[in-house]
């Protein structure tokens, strides 16, 4: 049992219909004993995509993928709290929406395995450090007292 963080995202698709003051609302209810301590709204390029999700350049959906992690802004955040990694994969649910058990943000606010609304970081020893220090290489992590109300700030700032 310890202090971990994870990186979490809402996607460009859940992002662009408004979906993420809901989805970190969620998070913060299913996550009780975590804290956020980093957010900030930001459109990937190219290359961010692609390094992000290097681990997975040889299969077949690899462009899709890219294309749409691409396609808008996103809401990045680190997570910090025990065991945040494995706690914050259950309560995004399976891949594919269609699988996603009942309470979980996937099978609420995922449409297909293209667009389930959020990523998080796997469980892979090494990957969330990774992906942390990918999309938040300044290192600054601060609680964040209410998430969902940064988030609908951040996100009326941006349309
Ligand atoms: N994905 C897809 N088709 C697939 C498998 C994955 O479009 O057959 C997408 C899906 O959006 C997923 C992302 O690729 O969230 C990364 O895949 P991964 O296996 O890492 O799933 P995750 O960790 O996001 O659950
Ligand atoms: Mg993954």
């Amino acid at each position: 049992m310890t202090t971990q963080q994870t990186f979490l995202a809402i996607k460009p698709e859940a992002y662009s219909r408004g979906d993420a003051t809901g989805i970190i609302t969620m998070l913060s209810k299913l996550l009780p004993d975590a804290k956020c301590v980093a957010m900030k709204s930001y459109q990937p390029s190219e290359a961010l995509a692609k390094e992000h999700y290097a681990a997975l350049s040889d299969k077949p959906f690899f462009p899709e993928l890219i294309e749409s992690f691409t396609a808008g802004s996103i809401l990045g955040m680190v997570w910090e709290g025990t065991n945040v990694v494995e706690k914050a994969r259950e309560a995004m649910g399976a891949t594919d929406p269609v699988a996603a058990a009942e309470g979980t943000i996937r099978k609420q606010y995922g449409k297909h395995i293209g667009d389930n609304a959020i990523h998080g970081s796997d469980t892979d020893p090494g990957s969330a450090e990774r992906e942390v220090k990918i999309h938040f290489p300044e290192g600054e992590f601060n609680e964040i007292a209410d998430p969902a109300g940064k988030s609908q700030e951040l996100c009326q700032a941006a349309a």
